[in-house]
């Protein structure tokens, strides 16, 4: 029978994962304790001890500076006795001589252990191997390993194996329900080990079959090649505001000779935030329509639809190219006739949401498709691209910029062209890291910036507060900030519960100079181009992953003025602050992506999710290259099998995409 969970471990859970409670048995330990006794012939001073015993003298309590206290006992073992001392357990009763002690902590030498647990069990009884899972603000292990406690029982009879069983045995891995178990509740070391090996070519070998089989069907021939005018396009170049860097120069190049080929394109374009990859895509968008094609645009959201949409008028305004938006949001009669016109062949350029490609719209001679943040987007999303045009060219367009080869094996089914240089005279973003979640350090200087009518944006991790878990929300934040700058300062809130039309209201407001303070959750992360806004707070900043903060950083920096942003964090985890300095002391995509990378612990569900990379539980694509190959060997063998078992993984991959199961 199920067992349902408390209100406060639904705020946890929800806190952790925005799936099921199951997600919740993806949470990975950050590293497991070990109860094993320590050998008393061999302390070192400093090292970690694990001892059994008794407690052989009464237990002396001293309290001081409030609330804080320290209690001292002497213990004994077979062998030594030893002074021990624990902070902050007033409530430590005196059990009696006869009841066995484990105590943990670090010995101080000369007989000395500052305890950080004492437990009433003896080492026989308490589990070896103990899970540590990453913490939140307000959440404890013991709440962790209970809602995984629950999770488990509730749900073990559910796992089923998907990996062809042959694989299985040929690595010696387990089934997913022990592996799970191994994860969360091991009985030795050996255990976590074979389940972390089990999970991650599991993992990996899903991720590849799925790149595999995008590779697959995106092969064959263009029925149509066309060839385009150079002066033409040339021409359209020169009229632009700016002049091209070289990368610019480069990676259109590389795709205009893509779409002039008979090989249907299909390549990445990465580049870091703000390198300009906006205006790359307008120009082989314009190449496209020299040789008479229509073409898509694909954006993951509406607002970011409608930015390309301004973009590419203001692009576009001296050639005869007609561009229309469609979104879901605009009025039912306005959709229709604009579908219609483009199965008419009347528009050029069509820019929404990946919901433009639903089943009524058809092209009349689609030859190109460009999707931004490519990484929102799937194997069936990807065939149905294919199926609206006899020889569709794909430009995916990725603002996570990584290492080249790296790049070539985790994106296998694409070309990768890359922009490494940003457009020249861009000041650096001052970035400072505050160590408080607020703001009243910088209030002042906050005041007289917009004074000077420089805009802010404030962000934060969640639209609401949860009661459990002290996390600010825009709602608080929103509210909070009207009431004490209200009077000097137009503040207004923006979320995703928010209804399009009036996030839309609220941006045009806010991209007019209407409002000075934009308090916002993580949607304006993506491809908002807003130049007078120049300031941006992040309130609990080590909430969100490293490349996030670098996207969310590259809202501004766009104009001639300086640009600050202000990480706030009440964090004290040495991690999470390094993570943070690292944004503070550069601004380079490649390498914040890289840091992000190594210093992600495992398990971090965060970090890598809006970054455009592969998210794996516990596969680490710098450090698990070796598996990653195996995987991707055994996946292209997969793929082009006829065998029974692979066709079965086959489709169990096609059908789970885009699920967050990443148990397989
Ligand atoms: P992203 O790669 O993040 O999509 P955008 O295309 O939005 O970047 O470009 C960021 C900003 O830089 C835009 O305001 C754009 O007009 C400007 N920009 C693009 N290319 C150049 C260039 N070669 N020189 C100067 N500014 C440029
Ligand atoms: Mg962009």
């Amino acid at each position: 029978m199920a067992r349902p969970f408390t209100d406060r471990q639904k705020d946890i859970i929800s806190l952790y994962s925005k799936e099921t409670s199951n997600q919740m048995l993806r949470l990975v330990p950050l590293r497991y304790e070990y109860f094993e006794a320590t050998n008393e012939d061999t302390l070192l001073t400093g090292s970690s001890i694990v001892l059994e015993g008794r407690i052989t003298s009464p237990l002396q309590t001293v309290r001081y500076r409030g609330k804080q206290s320290v209690t001292r006992f002497t213990f004994s073992t077979e062998s030594n006795d030893y002074k021990v001392s624990i902070f902050n357990r007033p409530w430590l009763k005196s059990p009696d001589e006869k009841t066995s002690v484990v105590v943990k902590g670090r010995y101080d030498g000369s007989q000395r252990i500052t305890a950080s647990n004492v437990l009433f069990t003896t080492l026989s009884q308490q589990p070896s191997v103990v899970p540590v899972y990453p913490l939140k603000e307000g959440v404890k292990q013991r709440d962790l390993r209970a809602i995984i406690a629950k999770t488990y029982q509730n749900c073990k009879e559910e796992f089923s194996d998907q990996m062809p069983d042959y694989l299985r045995k040929k690595y010696r891995l387990s089934s997913l329900s022990s592996a799970i178990r191994m994860l969360h509740f091991p009985q030795n070391p050996q255990e976590v080990l074979q389940a972390t090996r089990t999970f991650k070519y599991q993992e990996f070998l899903r991720y590849m079959t799925e790149v595999t089989l995008r590779k697959k069907m995106g092969m064959y021939k263009k029925l149509t090649p066309y060839s385009i005018s150079e002066s033409k396009l040339e021409a359209f170049i020169k009229h632009l505001p700016f002049e091209l860097t070289v990368d610019q120069q480069m990676v259109t190049q590389e795709i205009i000779s893509d779409m002039t080929s008979d090989v249907r394109m299909s390549r990445l374009l990465q580049g870091d935030v703000g390198s300009g990859k906006t205006a790359v895509a307008a120009i082989v968008a314009y190449a496209a329509t020299l040789g008479s094609k229509q073409v898509a645009i694909l954006a993951p959201t509406e607002l970011l639809a409608t930015q390309h949409l301004k973009s590419f008028k203001q692009f576009f305004k001296n050639v005869d190219v007609v561009i229309e938006g469609l979104y879901a949001s605009m009025p039912n009669s306005v959709q229709l006739d604009v579908i219609e016109r483009c199965r008419q062949k009347q528009v050029d350029i069509l820019i929404g949401t990946h919901s433009i490609f639903q089943d009524r719209i058809f092209f009349s001679d689609l030859g190109l498709v460009i999707v931004d943040e490519q990484h929102r987007f799937g194997v069936r999303q990807r065939q149905m691209l294919y199926e609206k045009g006899t020889s569709v060219d794909v430009l995916m367009m990725s603002a996570t910029p990584i290492p080249r080869t790296l790049a070539s094996t985790l994106f296998a089914d694409m070309d990768v062209s890359t922009i490494e240089t940003m457009p020249s005279g861009r000041k650096k973003i001052v970035t400072t890291l505050i160590k408080e979640n607020s703001i009243r350090s910088i209030l002042d200087t906050l005041i007289d910036l917009v004074q000077a009518k420089n805009q802010i944006y404030v962000v934060c991790p969640t639209i609401v507060e949860s009661d459990a878990l002290n996390v600010k929300s825009v709602t608080t934040i929103a509210a909070s900030l009207k009431a004490a700058m209200g009077h000097l300062w137009r503040i207004e809130a923006l979320h995703g519960q928010l209804k399009a039309a009036e996030k839309e209201a609220i941006m045009s407001q806010f991209s007019a100079g209407n409002i000075d303070v934009l308090v916002s959750t993580t949607v304006i992360e993506v491809g908002v181009d807003v130049k007078q806004a120049n300031i941006m707070i992040i309130y609990d900043a080590h909430r969100f992953g490293l490349l996030q903060l670098h996207q969310l950083r590259g809202r501004i920096g766009r104009n001639q003025s300086q640009a600050y942003c202000y990480l706030l964090t009440s964090s004290s985890d040495p991690l999470s602050l390094t993570r943070l300095q690292t944004l503070v002391d550069s601004d380079n995509g490649f390498h914040i992506s890289m840091q992000d990378l190594a210093l992600r612990g495992p398990g971090d569900l965060l970090g890598i999710k809006q970054s455009g990379l592969p998210q794996f539980m516990m596969g680490d694509i710098v450090n698990d290259q070796h598996i990653l190959t195996i995987a991707k060997e055994d996946a292209y063998k997969i793929v082009y099998s006829e065998n029974t078992e692979d066709v079965q993984y086959v489709n169990w991959v096609l059908n789970q995409e885009n699920s967050e199961t990443f148990f397989e």
